[in-house]
């Protein structure tokens, strides 16, 4: 039923309704007016016809009253005969005259005579012989088969008075029967013509709505994203003009939505692929867009879909703060650290306007700032670090001043000691300082660094030699050092103040009776590097301090540390010189066994005649 009254509102059958409609109320004023005019025009041929029959019967009763004015039966015979003359037409039942008194004179109805001579009760007649005009009626004959009987009553007037009256009732139904007979041919007319429309206008209808529908079919493909197909142009005319337009339309929309798409591809790629983390939301922060590098600062899982969830609560933020002060801190910024993992986010958001200028989401772009957080860190711990190095010989050089102030300068045994105290902490400030300076030169690549190539055994083995010297006996050094030259860019300089810190270190931070420095060195012929390992048996080092002996200012045993004179900045600086050749420093130690520092340097081996690579 629904299918039916559908495809009644269709344009196809609406079209064709129509059609049929004007055919049909076409068909009807013409019939109307036709039929309305043939049936005038049949019966007042047919009237006319028998009332100038009459005319005639007129006349000549008059001729005849005035002949026979005294003879009245004379006068009845020959009304008789003229009657008879014209009543035996097929149309005409009978034909009467009645005088002037209402009296039946003559009649062409035979089983009427015998009422000649006595009152007839007409009342037409009689209304016709008393006003002197005519009339006439139609009326149904109930007795004949229901045939139309056409009645007129004629006054026969002569010089002024009413002789009589002229009857006559001719059956007008042969009028009818031809009328119907044309009105049925005009039905069938009607009936054929509508079926050739009807199907004619099946046919045309379509010519007219296969386009049309052809281009429905086209939006609704279109409309569900397929815009590849297109619209057979039919004819020349505005319907095809239409689908020409359509074809055109959809072209263009096609490219525009091929030039969405890339542009679409193209801002994926940029948001995907930008170092900011960037999270988009609709105007309720709900998250629509968020790129890898978002997920990846706060730590969620890549596959996470997190679209439609509130970008403030994954930001960890809803608690602080809610969408209305992102629209009012419009550009400013906000920094959050996840203790978790240790980063530091900052979060810049911004919100959306609609050219109507409702607004239409948020925009918050995030930057990791770790580094900078932990550059900004090391800086103020430098601070402290530098300012409480300094602090604490300045204390003890205060207190020895003050003391030797107070009279101690004139006691023989103590003033020396004092001063020689002062002085050591002089020269271990002036260490500090120049240390300091050195870093801040190779931090700022300020430091020169004059390379040349040596042969590396020969310089350690010199090195090992003044260690050798200035420790006799306190001290065994063991050299695993290869006999063949090993050739390697340095700048002697740093690499000896490299090399004497390591080797220091290893003295200084051992408590035994039998101390003892290993050193070994292997060429890696392969890469060209070669690594010098440098092995103690001293106190060592816990397992989670070992690496970062190498930052500044740290010290394994703060105390114990000072107390040997280092600054704290010897490894530091050592890392900076080997870094600076290109080559790696690192440690390994058990504590209680010893420690090795391993330096990894790049090298070349020179054979006898020349270079060997
Ligand atoms: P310092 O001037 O204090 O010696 P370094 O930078 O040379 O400073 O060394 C940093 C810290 O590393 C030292 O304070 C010490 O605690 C530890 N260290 C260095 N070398 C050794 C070693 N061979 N054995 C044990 N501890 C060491």
């Amino acid at each position: 039923m629904k299918q039916f009254l559908r495809n009644l509102q269709s344009l196809h059958i609406k079209l064709v309704i129509i059609y049929v409609l004007l055919i049909v109320i076409g068909m009807q004023i013409i019939g109307l007016y036709f039929t309305n005019t043939l049936e005038r025009e049949l019966t007042e041929n047919f009237q006319d016809n028998i009332e100038t029959q009459v005319d005639l019967i007129d006349t000549r009763i008059q001729e005849l009253h005035t002949e026979y004015q005294d003879d009245l039966g004379t006068l009845s015979e020959e009304v008789q005969s003229l009657l008879s003359e014209f009543g035996n037409r097929p149309e005409i039942d009978e034909i009467r005259f009645i005088n002037s008194d209402n009296i039946l004179v003559a009649t062409t109805r035979i089983s009427n005579e015998p009422n000649i001579g006595s009152r007839i009760n007409e009342p037409l007649t009689r209304e016709a012989i008393s006003t002197g005009s005519r009339n006439d009626e139609i009326f149904v004959n109930v007795n004949q088969d229901n045939q139309r009987t056409w009645l007129l009553n004629h006054p026969v007037v002569n010089n002024g008075q009413v002789l009589g009256a002229v009857y006559v009732s001719s059956n007008i139904e042969t009028v009818y029967q031809q009328l119907e007979a044309i009105n049925n041919t005009f039905i069938i007319a009607t009936i054929i013509s509508l079926i050739i429309t009807s199907i004619l206008g099946i046919f045309i209808a379509r010519t007219i709505t296969k386009p049309i529908t052809d281009m429905r079919n086209q939006a609704l493909m279109m409309s569900e994203g397929d815009y590849t197909s297109r619209v057979k142009i039919y004819s020349n005319d505005e319907i095809g003009e239409l689908a020409g337009s359509f074809n055109i339309l959809s072209k263009r929309v096609q490219e525009a939505q091929a030039n969405t798409e890339s542009e679409r591809k193209r801002l994926d790629s940029v948001i995907t692929n930008m170092s900011e983390g960037i999270i988009a939301t609709d105007r309720k922060g709900r998250i629509t867009v968020i790129n890898e590098m978002a997920l990846d600062m706060l730590n969620i899982p890549k596959d996470e879909d997190l679209h439609g969830k509130n970008m403030l609560k994954i930001l960890r933020l809803d608690e602080e703060m809610t969408l209305e002060d992102i629209q009012e801190m419009n550009e400013s910024q906000l920094l959050f650290t996840d203790s978790d993992y240790e980063a530091a986010i900052r979060a810049n958001f911004s919100t959306i306007y609609k050219d109507t200028g409702f607004m239409n989401g948020y925009i918050a772009v995030l930057h990791d700032v770790t580094e900078q957080e932990r550059i900004d860190n090391e800086r103020r711990e430098f601070v402290a670090n530098v300012s409480h190095e300094l602090r604490t010989p300045l204390t003890s050089m205060r207190s020895y001043i003050e003391a030797l102030q107070e009279g101690a300068w004139q006691d023989d045994q103590l003033a020396p000691r004092f001063l020689s105290v002062t002085r050591d902490e002089t020269d271990r400030m002036i260490r500090l300082v120049e240390d300091l300076l050195q870093l801040s030169r190779m931090d700022n690549e300020a430091e020169e660094i004059n390379k040349e190539i040596v042969d590396f055994n020969m310089f350690l083995n010199r090195i090992i030699d003044r260690f050798e010297m200035t420790h006799k006996g306190e001290v065994e050094f063991i050299r695993n050092i290869p006999d063949t030259a090993m050739f390697s860019e340095i700048a002697m300089d740093k690499m000896s103040q490299v090399l004497d810190n390591v080797i220091s270190n290893a003295i200084k931070y051992s408590n035994r009776e039998n101390k003892r420095v290993e050193f070994h060195v292997k060429q890696n012929v392969l890469f060209n590097r070669m690594t010098i390992r440098i092995k103690d048996n001293g106190m060592g080092i816990p397992a989670n301090k070992v690496d970062r002996i190498f930052e500044r200012f740290y010290r394994v045993d703060k105390a114990r540390a000072r107390k040997k004179g280092g600054t704290g900045l010897g490894l530091a600086i050592s890392k900076e010189i080997v870094e600076a050749h290109n080559g790696r420093i690192w440690a390994n130690s058990l504590e209680g066994e010893g420690t090795t520092i391993f330096i990894n340097l790049p090298c070349e081996t020179l054979g006898e005649d020349g270079w060997d690579e």
